[in-house]
């Protein structure tokens, strides 16, 4: 071999794959056994659509008895796919002590899952472990809807001098049965991205659905919200995966998913259509000008009704006044294409606001 045409290392590999758009990772939801791991990962690395291997070697689940992963013995199976397929591995880090045990193996990218962002504890010894460690480090957001407590994770892990941030968007648990294992709540995705555009975010279709057959048209939603990759469960056998088998696809169907992925531009260069995403811009910015006007008038009738409520000493809300107004939305909203669910949000928070309006007035 010509030695002046050296092959990239695995750090340039890794780097690589940490700045490509999208970035795709995908692999078993736990390591169970070498075979397993090579197989997924030969799957995958076939496909070639797939940058990055995944797999849990340590799982925290939710209630004890269930598989807990196989352990630190499965690191070394990750090394053995690295070494077969080229494609660097990420592993999931609860305990300064995984940290150590996954860098000792070479894993190549680290995640912390969404029941250690939840713990401000868990993700200090995290980050205290990784000082000085130049390895790049995804986020889940945490179990609950709480931006401050991803934000703190991304601080701490920051803090701890770690450059290469990426945040992983796995959704939020509720109680009860709800349409996906946890529910997407994409408005916080967004206001992440908002908030720190500098960071990447990709999307766990995976971890959101539960289940294999809705995977698809949550990765699509991800790409059309300009998220910057997906990372998405695989498995050679994903009927019998040690966990979360409902969710987990073969790598062949995992190629087909993505390979059916509508990918999108953030943006074009033609002027002809930037001239006419402008004008559509600026009929919005007029629409919405012109809401906000009609909402403050119909704020400035709510409070002379509030006067006169206060006048004549009679209570601020009156439930058959408001279902009448809710029937009348629901009608009208439904000739003009608008969602039962939309229209129920709207009122509601232009009713709080009269209420709040008429309370002042109420209580001057
Ligand atoms: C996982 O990625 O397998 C996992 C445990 O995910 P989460 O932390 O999102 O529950
Ligand atoms: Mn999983």
């Amino acid at each position: 071999m010509d030695a002046s045409i050296a092959s990239p290392t695995m750090k340039e590999v890794t780097q690589k794959a940490w700045n490509k758009r999208p970035l795709i990772i995908s692999g078993p939801c736990s390591a169970e056994t070498e075979e397993q791991v090579i197989a997924t990962a030969t799957g995958l690395a076939a496909t070639g659509k797939v940058d990055v291997l995944r797999a849990g070697i340590w799982k925290p689940r939710t209630r004890p008895g269930s598989f807990e992963g196989i352990g630190t013995k499965g690191l070394p199976w990750m090394q053995a796919a690295k070494r077969i397929t080229g494609l660097p591995v990420a592993v999931e880090v609860a305990t300064a002590k995984q940290v150590e045990d996954a860098l000792h193996f070479d894993v190549d990218i680290l995640w912390l899952g969404a029941r250690t962002t939840v713990n401000p504890f868990s993700v200090q010894e995290i980050a205290d472990a990784l000082r000085g460690v130049d390895v790049p480090v995804l986020i889940k957001n945490p179990i609950n809807p709480d931006l401050e407590l991803w934000i703190g994770a991304v601080e701490r892990v920051a803090k701890a001098g770690i450059k290469q941030i990426g945040l992983i968007h796995r959704g939020f648990s509720s109680y009860g049965n709800t349409e996906y294992r946890n529910a997407p709540m994409w408005h916080l995705a967004i206001e992440m991205k908002r908030r720190y555009p500098e960071l990447m975010i990709i999307n766990d279709p995976s971890h959101i659905c539960g289940r294999r057959d809705i995977l698809q048209e949550v990765a699509q939603k991800a790409i059309d919200l300009d998220f910057d990759g997906l990372i998405i469960e695989s498995h050679v056998d994903p009927d019998h995966a040690w966990s979360d088998a409902k969710q987990q696809v073969t790598p062949e169907r995992l190629g087909e998913m993505l390979g059916n992925i509508r990918w999108r531009k953030e943006d074009v260069a033609s002027e002809e259509y930037h001239a006419a995403l402008e004008k559509l811009r600026q009929q919005i910015n007029q629409l919405d000008d012109e809401l906000l006007q009609i909402i403050g008038q119909r704020i400035k009738v709510a409070e002379k009704i509030g006067q006169y409520k206060k006048d004549n000493n009679i209570t601020i809300l009156q439930t058959n006044r408001w279902n009448e107004i809710l029937e009348r939305a629901f009608a009208k909203g439904d000739k003009l294409g608008l969602s039962k669910e939309f229209i129920t949000k709207y009122f509601d928070a232009v009713h709080m606001e009269s209420i709040n309006h008429q309370n002042k007035i109420m209580n001057s």
